[in-house]
Order: C-alpha cells, then sequence, then structure tokens
C-alpha cells in the first residue's frame, strides 16, 4: 500500500468521471454547466478508465468513489462499477451523485456491482431544494432514495451542505426523515472555493453548533472506524438513521487522509485544496502502462503536502467542486 511521509496509508481513489452537471446548486455551479473550450483535453474514455482503475489496483487500492460533475450523465458508468467490481483488489465500489435518475437506474448500478451511495440532498422542503440546485426534483430523488432502501446496498448516505439560514429548519426535517430510515445525513460545512469564497463567508455555518444541538437532544457520538472517513456520526436510540458532521475546518482533519482525487481528465489532485494537478493520462492508454502507476503514485506523493491550508483563505487552485468531484 501507498504511504507517505507522514505515515498515512493511501488506499482510497475518488475518481471524477465528469466535470458536467445537470444541477446548478447555488455553492458549487450558480450558473450551470458551461461545456468545455473544445480545445481543453478531453473527458478520459471507457477503455482510458478501465485501464486507471487495473493502475489503482496494482497500487493497492481497495476503494472506489465515482464522482464528478454528475457522474449518472455518463452513459458508460454501469459498465464502468462492473468493471472496478471484476477487480478482486477494488473491495468497495460507491458513486456519490445529485440521484436525478435514481429511480431509473438504482437497479442497475446496484447490480453492475455497486455497493455505497450517497446521495447530495441539500434540503427537504421542496421550494428550497429548487432554490438551492435549480431543480424542482426533489420528491423523485426522495422516491429514488426509497427504492435505493430496497436494493441491498452496504450503505447509503445523504450529503447537505449546511447553510446558516436553513440549518435549524434543515435539521427538523431531516430527524424527522432518519427516525424510521437506516440511512446516515452527512451535514458538511460549507468550503471556500476560489469561485464560491463570497458565498462561503455569506452562508457558512460550523458544525459545532450542530453538534451541540444534537448532543443537547439525546444523541451520542458512534465511536469511530479506522477506515471510517472523516464524519463524526452520532446516535440515538429512537431513531434508525444516523447523522454525519463532516467539519474539514476542524484541527487535525488532514491526519486521517487516506484518498487522491483523479480528474475526469485523468490528472492527480494530491489534496482537493492543492496547488497543482499531475498529468497520469499516458499511464492510462493500455493494461501495461497501468501497471507502472504504483512508481509514479509513490513519488508524487512524496509531494503531498500535511495539511490544507483553507484556515488560512488558501483554496488552491480549486475554483469550483464539480471540476474534480468533492
Ligand atoms: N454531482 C454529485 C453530487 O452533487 O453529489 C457529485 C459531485 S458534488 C461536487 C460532490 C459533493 O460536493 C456534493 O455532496 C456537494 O454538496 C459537495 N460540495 C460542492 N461544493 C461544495 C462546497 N463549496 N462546500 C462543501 N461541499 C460542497
Ligand atoms: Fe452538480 Fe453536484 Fe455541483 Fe450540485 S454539487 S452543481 S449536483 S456537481
Amino acid at each position: 500500500m501507498l504511504v507517505d511521509s507522514r505515515a498515512r496509508k493511501f488506499s482510497y481513489l475518488r475518481l471524477s468521471l465528469t466535470e458536467a452537471c445537470n444541477f446548478s446548486c447555488t455553492y458549487c455551479l450558480p450558473a450551470g454547466y458551461a461545456p468545455r473550450d473544445p480545445g481543453l483535453p478531453s473527458e478520459l474514455g471507457l477503455s482510458e478508465v478501465k485501464n486507471l482503475l487495473i493502475g489503482f489496483e496494482a497500487a493497492g487500492f481497495s476503494k472506489v468513489r465515482f464522482t464528478g460533475g454528475e457522474p449518472t450523465l455518463r452513459k458508460d458508468l454501469t459498465e464502468i462499477i462492473a468493471f472496478a467490481a471484476s477487480l478482486p483488489g477494488i473491495q468497495v465500489r460507491a458513486l456519490t451523485t445529485n440521484g436525478w435518475n435514481l429511480k431509473r437506474m438504482a437497479a442497475a448500478y446496484r447490480l453492475a456491482g455497486l455497493q455505497a451511495l450517497n446521495v447530495s440532498v441539500d434540503s427537504l422542503d421542496p421550494s428550497r431544494f429548487r432554490m438551492l440546485t435549480g431543480r424542482d426534483r426533489l420528491s423523485e430523488i426522495l422516491d429514488g432514495i426509497d427504492q435505493a432502501l430496497g436494493l441491498g446496498f452496504d450503505s447509503v448516505k445523504l450529503n447537505a451542505v449546511l447553510h446558516r439560514e436553513h440549518a435549524r429548519d434543515e435539521l427538523g426535517l431531516f430527524l424527522n426523515y432518519v427516525r424510521s430510515r437506516p440511512v446516515t445525513v452527512r451535514f458538511i460545512e460549507l468550503m471556500k472555493t476560489g469561485k464560491g469564497a463570497a458565498y462561503r463567508d455569506a452562508h457558512f455555518l460550523s458544525s459545532g453548533e450542530m453538534r451541540l444541538e444534537l448532543l443537547r437532544q439525546g444523541w451520542r457520538p458512534v465511536e469511530r472506524s479506522i477506515s471510517g472517513g472523516p464524519a463524526l456520526e452520532l446516535s440515538h436510540p429512537d431513531f434508525l438513521g444516523r447523522i454525519g458532521l463532516i467539519a474539514p475546518h476542524a484541527e487535525g482533519f488532514c491526519e486521517s487522509c487516506n484518498r487522491l482525487r483523479i480528474s475526469s481528465t485523468g490528472s492527480l489532485r494530491l489534496c482537493l485544496f492543492g496547488d497543482g494537478n499531475h498529468d497520469l493520462r499516458e499511464f492510462f492508454q493500455s493494461p501495461e502502462k497501468a501497471r507502472e502507476l504504483p512508481r509514479q503514485l509513490a513519488q508524487l506523493l512524496r509531494l503531498k503536502a500535511p495539511s490544507h491550508r483553507l484556515q488560512e483563505g488558501d483554496t488552491g487552485i480549486l475554483g469550483g467542486f464539480s471540476e474534480i468531484g468533492g
């Protein structure tokens, strides 16, 4: 397994399959997706994605999350999931999606070998959902999630970005939602990006305030597993589901970093808020070439910084999350 100079072990790949998106979330792509300049590198094709997965399996990666943009816009997503599932080393296949087509596609993704599903649902209030995402689609998405809950996924989670002005209301709605559903709803602190700095300053709420409210209502932290990711999870005996809080601004957040990110054009991003991309596309041109990837990754990992510098207001080269997937 790849290890960096701070003894962090890397086994989790977050692979952006496209920068395109059909939503226009206020904090991510407020003006919607504008197609790439044809002069810029194209998205990785199916065979390049397959070679990439072979390369990361050879480097000891055991989990892959498909993200974007909106990864389900790719017509070959089911085939990509099935290919990942055919590689014995890739033990966990996960997807982050806005859920727009779950009702139609969740069963096919599951059958292809998808085990973990994260759906971004910023609000359970239909008009607020439409305001935040630009789409009037909440009820179809919730139906899709209910359908997915019957398909035997290992985990189904919802992601909601915290907004100062809506948090109290949303907490009430989401608590009601998890009372009878075995899902974890994770509230994510709004992060600063190159294009979203003013938005973040206007709407940010620390998850600490929500944590205090949950503790007051009898919720208790669940012990974290080593591979459990960065969320603080809380449970309550009267609720089937859980609440998670993701606080990237908290001290020590980067100490347990176990992930690398690849953009939809095949560049490695050592840190979401890092300063550079490392083009690896040449390694994805054949399975033989992909098997040289572990050595290249080991060298590049020497450049990985100990932590992001968000506290100092430094967002690196990240313009917005749709560029790489969050
Ligand atoms: N389109 C898919 C979706 O929305 O789930 C996958 C890509 S989206 C960029 C991945 C996650 O990043 C979503 O849960 C979204 O809410 C989150 N995100 C986007 N911009 C963010 C920001 N500025 N701060 C915190 N989370 C953000
Ligand atoms: Fe699209 Fe996801 Fe960004 Fe919303 S958060 S605009 S769904 S990429």
